[in-house]
């Protein structure tokens, strides 16, 4: 596909970065949007990102839950985010041992979106409050936002993650705010 026709991506992770952080989420009561990511989300929308949610799911590949408990939790978000849209979303069930190239910090959810969605990388962000975020970011070269909601802090004290190459950000909003400002 020519450049011309593709368009800038922003990848958002899910849990801890539009969802509040629930350890292995399965259930929609439970399903809970953190404050401000419908708005930022609609803000994307509205200025000519696509939004591409990118989530490892691998309590379907642990025998937690269900691929049908997915999808429920699935849909509730998209009833919360609305009228806010995710052009694309992409799961990887598989369980870490599991190598299937799709997993976070594996670039096959991104690849996917590129050749479904006609994406523009260099003009791409990833937002994600996870260590498997940044790398993926580092693998890709697609410029990187950790938010301090979810892992965001832990991730940031660890001393074998690099301090360098990305931005920081409060939330999800604040996250927008930066890549609509840069
Ligand atoms: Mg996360």
């Amino acid at each position: 596909m020519e450049k011309k026709d593709t368009k800038p991506a922003v990848f958002l992770d899910r849990d801890g970065t539009i969802l509040k952080p629930v350890p292995y989420l399965r259930d929609p009561s439970q399903t809970e949007l953190i404050e401000g990511a419908r708005e930022s989300i609609m803000k994307l929308n509205e200025t000519g990102f696509l939004t591409v949610l990118i989530s490892n799911q691998s309590g379907i590949g642990r025998g937690y839950f269900s691929f049908r408990e997915l999808f429920l939790v699935s849909s509730k978000m998209e009833d919360l985010l609305h009228p806010a849209r995710l052009d694309g979303i992409f799961y990887d069930p598989s369980a870490p041992a599991h190598l299937s190239g799709f997993r976070k910090p594996e670039r096959g959810m991104i690849d996917s979106a590129c050749a479904l969605l006609g994406i523009d990388l260099s003009r791409s962000w990833i937002i994600g409050d996870d260590y498997s975020d940044l790398m993926l970011s580092v693998k890709t070269d697609i410029r990187f936002i950790l938010v301090m909601t979810g892992y965001g802090k832990d991730v940031l004290s660890q001393s074998n993650v690099p301090k360098k190459g990305y931005l920081t950000a409060k939330d999800i909003s604040e996250a927008v705010r930066k890549v609509l400002n840069a």
